[in-house]
């Protein structure tokens, strides 16, 4: 997947010394690709709306229905704040490895700080804060590449068009809402005090 430079540029930092704040990083053999400060971004901003969506009021969770970018009678719906909750959750484990889940896990779902981390898992500090790097690039990556939809950027997650293959013309295919569906929020294991 193409990162364009006006899309790494406004997430780069202004004081990283590998891009000096252009986003891109140019590789051995001349081709680039996004800065880890860009890659760490995009984590940052998908994590904090995570951490809104779990928090925010349980009754403004609604049901919302969307047309499709096909058109016609194509409609379908869906719960776009437990679906990213979901996305964001299952994406990550699917995408770290042993340890970094587990630092995942500790530092950003339950809250611990990383002495409380280090001790746990038997790390030092340095070797805590470059898991925490590892899997900050790793995530970025995969949340803006992931196909087909992508978690960042997040406005397109929440307002894009789901992708409905419903045949035009034929007939509509209603799914009803389970009972008790719609009141039952999303469980994810995070302390709110992190
Ligand atoms: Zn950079």
């Amino acid at each position: 997947m193409e990162w364009t430079q006006s899309e790494t540029i406004a997430l780069a930092s202004l004081t990283c010394t590998t891009c000096h704040g252009s986003g891109q990083r140019v590789m051995r053999d001349g081709s680039s690709c996004p800065c880890n400060c860009v890659l760490r971004a995009v984590f940052r901003a998908c994590y904090a709306r995570f951490r809104y969506c779990i928090f925010r009021e349980r009754n403004v969770s609604r049901a919302t229905l969307e047309q499709t970018h096909m058109g016609g009678r194509r409609i379908t719906w869906g719960r776009k704040d437990e679906e990213y909750l979901a996305d964001f959750y299952l994406v990550s484990r699917r995408s770290l490895g042993h340890m970094e889940w587990r630092v995942f896990c500790y530092h950003y779902l339950l809250g611990a700080d990383w002495k409380l981390c280090a001790k746990r898992l038997g790390l030092d500090r340095g070797t805590f804060f470059h898991v925490v790097y590892r899997l900050q690039h790793r995530l970025g990556r995969v949340f803006k590449e992931l196909q087909p939809y992508a978690l960042f950027p997040i406005d397109e997650y929440f307002q894009g068009r789901t992708h409905n293959t419903a045949e035009e013309g034929g007939p509509i295919k209603v799914v009803p809402f389970r009972k008790g569906s719609l009141s039952r929020r999303l469980q994810v294991p995070i302390r709110k005090a992190a």
